[in-house]
């Protein structure tokens, strides 16, 4: 048995907030109770949570773990290694992996290797298309059959309305959420980041907010002629979150993820340093300003990282010929801590539950604290100062724009079906 004592407990599900201490036994929540219920027990192994916060297994919807295929930049135990690091306990994986996770062998290999080698659980997305290709719609019942949990051609959107629709009605039927990379390919043709007054001081091609915005559009009118389930990926444009309150205020299903980047960053912030550059590109200050009043508001449902490792070598080039993508995992919650909850944007609580019931939601489960649940769980400071160097990371990557950055609070444990994946 495992004993979290002397922390915070912190549930959004059931709105609790207060000192509890928390028994596992075996891969499930047996008990929890006020501090001390449980003192004098045997054979229990003590995680002493004094002065942190202990919350819901954090879930990342949006992680590209690279294999198969792509392993130098990434593995399914690297990766996940990392994404314990970072406090997370369940890691959706993106299908644009080589070749693209498209059909259900794929979908078995990744959910066995995850079983073996990873650190946190590995909830794979397949893709909408064959190949992500945008021409002819993927096996998804067989996929689903074997562990996929939403779809999405992550990486590009889907190709056209017409398979949209198709892969909604499918997908409606099948009761999976549809991810949109939102991205209208011939306005962002070309471009390496967010078109502007920086992009043009750097003389680098930019692409209008509106290559998002557009495509959100076309989706959120085809999820209300489907009646699916439309999640945007991470949504980085004003214009885009004003098309999802649109939707939400028509009732329709449609939920969207911010990452960390997006909240922080903007397009000033680019240089000619490779690690700044990421699809969707850094936005406006008025567009972060809306992502944040988003997220304070409701309006946005997911903190999502879009961990996205490249080995050195592919991504320290020229910018222009660097690939899009930069690491998550590990200053995710650092992050949101300082952007959201340290400068009194957001509660604890509301973080918490973007990065917990939020995209459980968005995956149609359930995630709380309370006898019989699994044990996933994540132990977390507000106050720990670090400095993160990527150096120091599982990753097989180093592609971050926030390497050398000091932060207060980090993630301290991470407990995965029972079993301590992570300790700080
Ligand atoms: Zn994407």
């Amino acid at each position: 048995m495992l004993l979290i004592a002397n922390g915070r407990v912190l549930d959004p599900a059931s709105k609790t907030e207060a000192p509890r201490d928390v028994l596992v036994d075996g891969e499930r929540i047996e008990e929890i109770g006020a501090p001390g219920t449980f003192a004098g027990l045997r054979d229990t192994e003590l995680l002493d949570a004094r002065g942190m916060i202990v919350a819901p297994g954090f879930i990342d919807l949006h992680a590209h773990l690279r294999e198969p295929g792509q392993e130098s930049s990434e593995t399914i135990e690297s990766g996940t290694r990392s994404a314990a690091r970072g406090g997370f306990t369940a890691v959706c994986c993106m299908p644009n992996t080589q070749p693209v996770h498209d059909n259900a062998s794929i979908t078995r290999f990744i959910v066995d290797k995850a079983r073996s080698v990873g650190a946190t659980r590995v909830w794979p997305i397949g893709a909408a298309s064959v190949g992500s290709q945008g021409e002819a719609i993927a096996e998804i019942a067989a996929m689903k059959e074997a562990g996929i949990v939403a779809v999405s051609d992550d990486g590009r959107p889907i190709a056209t309305a017409r398979l949209t629709r198709q892969v909604m009605d499918y997908c409606r039927s099948l009761d999976l959420p549809v991810i949109e990379h939102a991205e209208d390919v011939s306005l962002a043709s070309g471009a390496v980041m967010r078109e502007g007054v920086t992009s043009t001081r750097l003389g680098l091609r930019g692409m209008p907010a509106a290559a998002e915005s557009v495509c959100v559009s076309r989706d959120v009118q085809l999820a209300e002629l489907t009646g699916a389930r439309l999640h945007i990926a991470h949504l980085s444009a004003k214009a885009s979150l004003d098309q999802v309150r649109w939707a939400r205020d028509r009732g329709l299903r449609v939920s969207c993820e911010v990452t960390p980047h997006h909240f922080t960053l903007v397009d000033e912030d680019v240089t000619y340093d490779s690690r700044f550059k990421m699809n969707p590109p850094l936005a406006s200050r008025e567009d972060r300003a809306a992502l944040i009043a988003g997220i304070a508001d409701g309006a946005v449902d997911v903190i999502a990282t879009d961990h996205a490792p490249h080995e050195p070598a592919l991504k320290d080039v020229e910018f222009d010929r660097a690939p899009f993508g930069v690491l998550g995992f590990e200053t995710a919650l650092a992050l949101a801590l300082e952007q959201l909850v340290h400068s009194n944007r957001i509660s604890l609580m509301r973080m918490v539950e973007l990065f917990t019931t939020g995209p459980a939601r968005v995956l149609g489960i359930e995630r709380k604290l309370a006898p019989g649940e699994p044990a996933d769980l994540t132990v977390f400071s507000t106050a720990q100062e670090w400095k993160y160097d990527p150096g120091d990371s599982p990753s097989k990557s180093r592609n971050s724009p926030f390497a050398g950055k000091t932060f207060r609070g980090a993630p301290m444990a991470t407990v995965v079906a029972g079993r301590v994946a992570y300790r700080r």
